[in-house]
């Protein structure tokens, strides 16, 4: 079997990011190795940074008023293979949208290892930040980290 670079059932719901997906497959690349990444994303790359590539998420999660990618330079799929070194710079990358952008408020989160347990749509390492509206009235934005047991 070919490796999987994408996880199509992730796209469940959103048409335009199922397409993508599908192209994605059967080119069977990994789509956010450089400069494959280049080629699927369209949107600019806020900051390159030693790790870690910053950018707007074309595709992103239904509520958000900020959806941004973390998208680690070299492949890796799991966080037991990430140095130090990238660990820290993830963090400072973070709190310079959380302050550039002055968001009140964000969820910062990263899936890792096997697809079929984390809803991830692509394997390759990857962090995401998103806010939205206060909640009040507003309904929670929905994020898939896993399935219940
Ligand atoms: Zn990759």
């Amino acid at each position: 079997m070919a490796k999987e670079f994408v996880n199509r059932k992730s796209a469940a719901g959103r048409k335009a990011y199922a397409k993508i997906l599908k192209r994605i497959a059967e080119d069977s690349v990994c789509p956010f190795c450089e400069p494959n990444f280049l080629k699927y994303h369209t949107l600019p790359i806020l900051k390159k940074g030693v790790h870690w590539i910053v950018t707007e998420n074309m595709n992103p999660y239904k509520g958000t008023k900020t959806h941004v990618l973390f998208v680690h330079r070299g492949h890796l799929e799991d966080i037991t293979k990430l140095s130090p070194a990238a660990a820290a710079e993830l963090f400072k990358l973070a709190r310079w949208i959380k302050t550039t952008r002055k968001l009140p408020g964000a969820g910062l989160f990263m899936r890792m290892g096997d697809m079929r347990y984390t809803g991830a749509s692509v394997a390759h390492l990857h962090a995401n930040l998103i806010s939205g509206a206060v909640q009040d009235t507003h309904e929670p934005i929905a994020v898939t980290l896993g399935f219940k047991k």
